[in-house]
């Protein structure tokens, strides 16, 4: 072994070679699994070097790559990576600490603490609160939602950690019918079931409807747990929270959850911060940091309003693992972890108040101006382009077959969803690079690329039939 250099140069030179083709690359490649396969060989009976390793390593991958970091991957809500975050992020692997409890590495711990209070200060939530930084909304959302299990249970005097749920007293689910899949997947992990939850009827943007909630809840003895969404995936929009809030005000049964994944930034953002207003009211946020902030994966913050709550439901004890205030895996659903919050640090050390405003509002800015630009190409867009996210529907072809064009075209990539059981393409705009005339050109090719396809058939594999009507 020649120690860490020769093999970290080789990936730093394939990092310096990928970061720089991001905005020439074709930006999704259709790739054939087996082909990767095949590159990828079989387990070997002896070793071999680490420059070697990198080198066939990287140049198995490369064909395999999507360019999703780069100024031109519209797809699902996909942040890059900001320099300074990745470069923060690498510090955290060189440096190999173990996050899981504060003697481990006092550094990680005190960082992720003051990574955390910065966040609160940014996205205006509760000063006092705990932060967990969690691997991804996902995780996120089931650590704020197992805090709120135990609070909720605990004040009907149950200790579910203790009894399991068996004999519990009821907890009513309540959540908006544009909730994310992850939060229904949070609910099935945390014994709560998805079929159970009560579907809050939404708006034409998929907001819940506060008046709907108040009647929803009339019938409902407590406890009762309440899901609500900052940036909803097609639409971009924020369920009503000071609404949302004011109907639950009456009541201490409750817990309030906000599933702030990429909207929850909007906080940040004068401009926008009026969209989540009344988040401060909830009792739970997740956010992303691998999204809008920019950050690299994995990375998000589970933020608990009742510190005691998240740590009583997240904490794993053990006589050698006395957990204290400062112990980072009293509030993650991990033990041994990554120190996540570095990057984070970082990124807000970098942008600043400024900069993370600005970073929303270009996004927003430059999604409106993508709508703009769509509309006028006879494109129909769908939502109120009021956060980064644009939901479009295309009159005269299969939306999935205008993707597949899209992605194998490589100027750019969007995917596809179904919006009110009609199929449409969303285009998402997250990412720190993406400047007018990235947009503007992706636009273009896009529009282009519907005007081949349009009168053609629709495809066997596009079975989802025209998505105009
Ligand atoms: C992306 C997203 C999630 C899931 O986040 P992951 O980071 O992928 O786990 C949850 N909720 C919303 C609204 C999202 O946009």
């Amino acid at each position: 072994m020649d120690g860490y250099g020769p093999a970290l140069d080789v990936a730093r030179g394939f990092a310096d070679r990928w970061l720089a083709s991001l905005p020439t690359r074709p930006v999704g490649v259709p790739a054939d699994p087996e082909a990767l396969r095949e590159r990828l060989g079989d387990l070997p009976d002896d070793g071999s070097d680490a420059v070697g390793v990198l080198e066939d390593l990287t140049a198995a991958l490369e064909p395999g790559l999507v360019a999703s970091g780069g100024p031109r991957y519209f797809g699902f809500v996909t942040g890059g990576s900001l320099p300074v975050a990745l470069a923060a992020d690498w510090v955290v692997s060189a440096t190999d600490q173990d996050a899981a409890v504060a003697v481990m590495s006092p550094g990680a711990a005190v960082v992720e603490e003051v990574a955390g209070r910065w966040a609160l200060e940014l996205l205006g939530l509760p000063r006092d609160a705990a932060v967990g930084f969690a691997t991804g909304a996902q995780t996120a959302n089931i650590a704020c939602l197992a805090a709120a299990r135990h609070a909720l249970l605990a004040a009907a005097g149950w200790d579910v950690e203790a009894e399991g749920l068996a004999g519990a007293p009821a907890v009513t689910v309540l959540l908006g019918a544009g909730a994310h899949a992850t939060v229904v997947q949070a609910l099935k992990l945390l014994g709560f079931g998805s079929r159970h939850a009560v579907r809050v009827p939404v708006d034409g943007q998929g907001r819940m409807r506060p008046a709907a909630l108040g009647a929803a809840l009339e019938a409902v003895p407590g406890p009762v747990l309440v899901c609500a969404q900052a940036g909803q995936v097609n639409t971009g929009a924020c369920d009503p929270l000071d609404g949302i809030a004011a109907v639950l005000a009456g009541r201490d049964d409750t817990w309030l959850h906000v599933d702030g994944a990429f909207g929850l930034w909007a906080a940040a953002s004068t401009t926008r911060r009026h969209l989540v207003a009344g988040a401060d009211r909830a009792d739970s946020w997740a956010v992303d940091g691998h999204k809008w902030l920019n950050v690299p994966y994995d990375s998000a913050l589970a933020v608990v309003r009742d510190r005691a709550a998240m740590v009583r439901a997240l904490s794993v004890s053990s006589p050698y693992l006395p957990l204290g205030e400062l112990d980072p895996s009293a509030r993650t659903l991990e033990n041994s972890r990554r120190p996540r919050g570095v990057p984070v640090y970082a990124a807000l050390r970098a942008l600043g108040r400024a900069g993370v405003a600005d970073l929303v509002d270009r996004c927003c800015d430059l999604a409106a101006r993508a709508a703009d630009r769509f509309a006028a190409g006879g494109v129909e867009v769908v939502n109120d382009v009021v956060l980064n996210q644009v939901l479009l529907r295309v009159p005269g072809v299969d939306v999935a077959d205008l993707a597949r064009a899209v992605a194998v075209d490589g100027t750019c990539w969007v995917g596809t969803t179904v919006w009110e059981e009609v199929p449409a393409l969303r285009f998402s705009v997250s990412n720190w690079s993406t400047s007018a005339e990235d947009v503007d050109r992706s636009v273009d090719r896009i529009l282009a690329l519907r005007d081949q396809l349009v009168g053609q058939p629709v495809s066997a594999r596009g079975a989802a039939g025209p998505a105009s009507r």
